[in-house]
């Protein structure tokens, strides 16, 4: 009996089967431009190996002037076909169906050839569209068809048809992208028209044992966005003209509400899609937030889609489903929705990984092997970058000994998980407990090692992690000035104002915390949605509830400094640094730049402005926690290198500066990989 009943029942679509209810989505991995076929038919060939039902491919551009960016990938050619069936042939021999995303970007195209409804310039792009003629549009439909017939020719099962998240299709259905008075313009019926005719065109084409899915905008979380009546109009009449499923997308890329990040709460617009529930004939896909079986089967239990589609997921988990089918549910890596090596790499123009699965995207590149001949290996420090070299060593049949002086596994993992938002940092730990409890590691806990310790094994690994960096600020002995380890670990009590030194990840961490009270929005959904200003479609346009943004009161006030000049927040991360800032904004957060500390005495912290040291000031508050850096923690490698003994220095002990989950892990796997 499945722990998943709905999650692994087929799905029958008439002319074939799908063996479960699970699609991958759509991501964009930039392995595509590696031009290396090989490597990207063995990214998709392993998700098919791990039992997902269908696979949707990065968006694949249909014209030049549609691709996300100028030289974006589509199938223009005959050797674009060819390369192709490289990927489909590999999928289909490993059991799996794979459909292609057709990525029109309309105004979101970062080329000045970009094209739209109207000629308005999206706010978060440089290039204003030229509004296409009659003519124009004609062509942007038969390059949809083209794509469509092509993917076929290559190979594919069908085709996605993205319709959502503010593309090309998604511009024509809203009246503040669409300002034309033809029959593209003005009444809904007209607006909709693009999308429609781009579906009955495509189906047309390629007949009826083709799947065909629509992703269509349920919820635009921008000004003016679709009604849910729309909404409806728009899925009956895709169905209409030959598609296959009917995909969920939330929120267009402009919208100022996170939709993907870790700090929007699991599931969290599964009840958008149910509304759809009923009213078409053919399935319904949801997605956002979905990352663990568990949740997907509720999803579907209570009728919320017909099926799930999770991405991410598959970048931390190629095996996911089948894990899931096997009882393995506790050894699937999750996906923490943290986008550091995903989305955050898209945007900063490199390839693809994930945190937790540094293999993601490397599947050709980072073997993990039966090591040739099996060592004794002492791994100190179990925070990510000692874990997972631990865990790839014993997987290649090393004999290993893991050591920390904490009495639990996942060194500063355990801290992270402290923040409101960042919940999904706690089935991180999870997850690393159950597979080296899965595994042949030797655990040592509640143990600190030493060199004399070390004698005996054929390799040191030393990942003893950070010490947090004093600033050394005069007065900074005092008892009201704290650390963050503090505040987080050690749960000191915090007054009521309080001064934040130092504005990196733990600095707004560490503020993040401070002004939250009580559960965390991230567990109670109305009171997120409530938090961010999102409505019912139903009610109100786009889903932008009409009051906006309705923040809880902050628990505290907080002041958050940092000693350059520029804008606070500036180094996080590029998908989700903005969300950070905006939530503490909503808490009424200072945040100061330019700060020099002067020191801290019974009035409070006491700072001045720049070179110059201008404008000084008395900050009165209860109490001042620092959060300003980190030094690697290296006595213990010191002292096996005064013995003379060799050993390998990762994670926070090799270099602190930016260090992160994401590089310990990477750097722990590629170790043990090479070991
Ligand atoms: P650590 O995690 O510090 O682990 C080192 C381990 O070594 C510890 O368990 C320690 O007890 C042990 N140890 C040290 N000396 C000895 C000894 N002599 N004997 C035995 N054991 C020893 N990173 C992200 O990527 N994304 C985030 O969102 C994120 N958020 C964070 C939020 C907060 C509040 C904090 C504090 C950190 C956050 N980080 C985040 C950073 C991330 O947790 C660290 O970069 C990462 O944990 C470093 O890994 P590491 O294995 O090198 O060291
Ligand atoms: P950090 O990002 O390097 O930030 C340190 C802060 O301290 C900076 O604001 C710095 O700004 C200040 N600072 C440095 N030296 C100082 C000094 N001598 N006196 C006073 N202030 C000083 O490091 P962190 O915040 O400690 O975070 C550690 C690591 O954890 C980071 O590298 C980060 O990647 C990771 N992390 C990531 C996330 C995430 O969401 N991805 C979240 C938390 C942590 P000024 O020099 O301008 O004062
Ligand atoms: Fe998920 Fe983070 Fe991996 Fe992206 S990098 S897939 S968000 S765990």
């Amino acid at each position: 009996m499945t722990h998943y009943p709905h999650l692994l029942a087929p799905l029958d679509l008439g002319f074939t089967t799908l063996k479960n209810r699970v699609l991958m989505g759509s991501m964009h991995t930039g392995l595509e431009e590696t031009k290396d076929w090989n490597r990207v038919a063995e990214f998709y060939a392993e998700r098919a190996r791990g039992g997902v039902a269908l696979i949707v491919t990065g968006g694949m551009a249909p014209s030049k002037e549609g691709g996300v960016f100028p030289g974006a990938a589509g199938l223009f050619n005959d050797q674009d076909i060819a390369n192709h069936k490289v990927i489909t042939d590999r999928v289909h021999d490993a059991g799996g169906k794979i459909a292609m995303q057709i990525l029109h970007a309309g105004r979101y195209a970062y080329g000045p050839e970009c094209v739209s409804a109207s000629a308005i310039k999206s706010p978060i792009s440089p290039f204003p569209p030229k509004e296409l003629d009659e003519e124009g549009i004609e062509k942007q439909i038969q390059d949809f068809v083209t794509a469509t017939v092509r993917a076929r020719e290559a190979g594919y099962d069908g085709v996605e048809i993205m319709g959502s998240e503010g593309y090309f299709l998604n511009q024509f259905l809203v009246t503040h992208v669409n300002k034309r008075t033809d029959r593209w313009g003005g009444s809904y019926e007209n607006r909709m028209r693009l999308p429609v005719e781009v579906v009955r065109r495509c189906r047309e084409a390629v007949g009826e044992d083709f799947i065909i899915i629509y992703r269509l905008s349920m919820i635009d979380l921008i000004p003016n966005g679709s009604t849910h009546e729309e909404v409806v109009m728009l899925a009956k009449a895709v169905e209409e003209a030959g598609a296959t499923i009917i995909n969920t997308g939330i929120g267009w890329h402009e919208a100022r509400i996170p939709t993907i990040a870790t700090s929007v709460p699991r599931r969290a617009f599964a009840w958008v899609t149910k509304k759809l529930m009923g009213k078409v004939g053919i399935p319904v896909i949801t997605s956002n937030r979905i990352n663990m079986p568990d949740v997907a089967e509720d999803v579907l239990a209570e009728g919320c889609a017909d099926m799930v589609s999770m991405a991410r997921p598959f970048l931390a988990d190629a095996d996911f489903v089948n894990k899931a089918a096997e009882g393995k549910a506790a050894l699937i890596a999750p996906c923490i929705g943290c986008n550091q090596a995903c989305l955050d790499h898209t945007f900063g123009g490199k390839l693809t990984s994930c945190l937790v699965n540094p293999r993601a995207c490397h599947e050709t590149d980072l073997q993990v092997e039966p090591a040739e001949k099996a060592r004794k290996i002492a791994v100190v420090g179990a925070g990510p970058a000692g874990l997972s070299t631990a865990l790839t060593a014993s997987q290649r049949g090393h004999e290993v000994t893991l050591i920390d002086r904490a009495d639990k596994l996942g060194g500063q993992l355990n801290v992270a998980k402290q923040i409101p938002g960042k919940e999904e940092f706690w089935g991180l730990v999870d997850w690393y407990e159950a597979m080296v409890e899965a595994s042949d590691i030797e655990v040592k806990l509640s143990t600190s090692a030493t060199a004399d310790d070390l004698a005996g094994y054929d390799e040191v690994i030393i990942a003893t992690g950070i010490v947090p960096r004093d600033p050394g600020i005069p007065g900074s002995d005092r008892p009201e000035v704290l650390s963050y380890l503090d505040v987080l670990r050690d749960k000191k009590p915090v007054g009521k104002r309080v001064a934040v030194i130092g504005a990196g990840g733990i600095g707004f961490d560490v503020s993040e915390f401070l002004v939250h009270e009580g559960e965390s929005l991230t567990e109670n959904l109305p009171e997120w949605m409530k938090e961010w200003g999102v409505g019912d479609p139903e009610e109100t346009r786009g889903g932008l509830a009409p009051e906006g943004p309705q923040p809880h009161a902050a628990a505290r006030e907080v002041t958050l400094m940092q000693r350059k000049a520029k804008a606070l927040g500036k180094g996080l991360g590029k998908t989700t640094g903005w969300i950070h800032r905006a939530a503490l904004k909503m808490k009424n957060v200072q945040m100061m730049g330019g700060v020099n500390y002067e020191k801290i005495d019974d009035a409070g912290l006491h700072i001045s402005f720049g070179e110059t040291r201008e404008n000084p000031q008395v900050i009165e508050v209860d109490n001042v926690v620092i959060c300003a850096g980190q030094l690697p923690e290296r006595s213990l490698a010191d002292a096996l290198e005064a013995k003379g003994v060799s050993c390998h220095v990762i994670g926070g002990a090799d270099v602190a500066a930016e260090l992160d989950a994401k590089r310990a892990i990477n750097q722990g796997t590629r170790l043990a990989a090479s070991l």
